[in-house]
Formats: C-alpha cells, structure tokens, sequence
C-alpha cells in the first residue's frame, strides 16, 4: 500500500472511503465516531442500526451519506489493558480487515484515524506503529491515508515517521 501520515480532520478528507473507529454497538459515541456522525447526518445511525454490531478487530461498511466519501468502514479497536490481552492482535486485525474490505468495493483511497489511540487508551506511539506497520506490510497499490488530530501523535509521527509525512 502507499500510505501517507496526514494532519487534519478525518470528516474533511476527499477520499473513496473513511475508516471510523467505532464501538461494539455502532451507535455511534465520542471522539472521532461522533465527528463522523454528526457529519454523515443520521441515516448513518439509521443504517448502522440495522447491522447488529460488530466485533472487536471485525470490521463493516456502511454509506458515507453527506460525508465525500462513498463508503465508511466501521471497525472497532482494543480497549487497552495493559497489552496482555491480545490488544496488538485485535489492533492488527483492524487494520488489516478494513482494507480488505476497502479492496472488495475497488477503493482506490482510504482513511484511517489512529484506532484505540483516544478512548480506548492505547499507548499512542506504539497505536501509531501497528497502524503503520500493518498498513505498509499489506499488498496493493491504494493510497493509504493515516489522519492524525491530536498534537501529541502529530510529535510524536514527526519524531519516527518522518518519511511517510507530506505536511
Ligand atoms: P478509540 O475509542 O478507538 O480510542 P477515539 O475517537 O477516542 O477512538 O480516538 C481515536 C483517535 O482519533 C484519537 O487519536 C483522536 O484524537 C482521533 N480523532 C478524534 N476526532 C477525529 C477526527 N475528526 N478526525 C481524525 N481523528 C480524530
């Protein structure tokens, strides 16, 4: 994948698909899953309502609605505990389960904020990492956006990844 590390607010980016870090309900919360609802508008909650959930590492896709992009992939992150309980694993899998989804509706961009990196409380440096790491090492040649919103991950991907930043 190509991927590149970005500042901005994930609702704003003009890309084939956004990825929302979501909870166990997808019914929406705080953070960036609010944002996204409350730019998609309120069919999105009406069409998540319909998908009975989803599970940790699990992803599902739902239309953008007002959002620019067509699509939004709901995965849901780790609560971190420690990171004995197969946090990483979890983290993995949602990177890796989401662009497989974005690969079967033939995107050719996709956006990820830093999943598990907010409320549920997973180290940021090292939720940076897995997210890098994960997306770099898979095949096929999307444009990988990942957007950084908080100052602390945009020090802290300036510190170690420089090379993928354009801003
Ligand atoms: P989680 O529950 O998976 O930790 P959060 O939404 O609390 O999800 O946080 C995940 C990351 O998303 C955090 O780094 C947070 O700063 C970031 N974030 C919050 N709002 C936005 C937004 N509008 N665009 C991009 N990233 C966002």
């Amino acid at each position: 994948m190509n991927l590149k590390i970005i500042i901005g607010d994930i609702t704003k980016i003009k890309c084939d698909i956004i990825v929302n870090a979501a909870n166990s309900t997808l019914l929406g919360g705080g953070g960036v899953d609010g944002a996204i609802h409350r730019a998609a508008g309120k069919e999105l909650l009406k069409e998540c309502r319909t998908l009975g959930g989803c599970r940790e590492g699990q992803a599902k896709i739902t239309g953008g609605y007002k959002l620019f992009a067509e699509y939004v992939i709901h995965t849901v992150g780790p609560i971190y505990s420690g990171g004995n309980r197969n946090e990483e694993n979890i983290l993995i899998s949602c990177y890796k389960n989401s662009l497989a989804l974005a690969k079967e509706y033939n995107a050719s961009s996709v956006a990820f904020p830093v999943i598990s990196a907010g409320a549920y409380g997973y180290p940021k440096e090292e939720a940076l990492r897995v997210a890098v790491d994960t997306i770099i090492s898979e095949e096929g040649d999307m444009d990988v956006y990942i957007v950084l919103f908080d100052k602390e991950l945009v020090d802290i991907a300036k510190k170690r990844f420089y090379e993928y930043m354009d801003n």
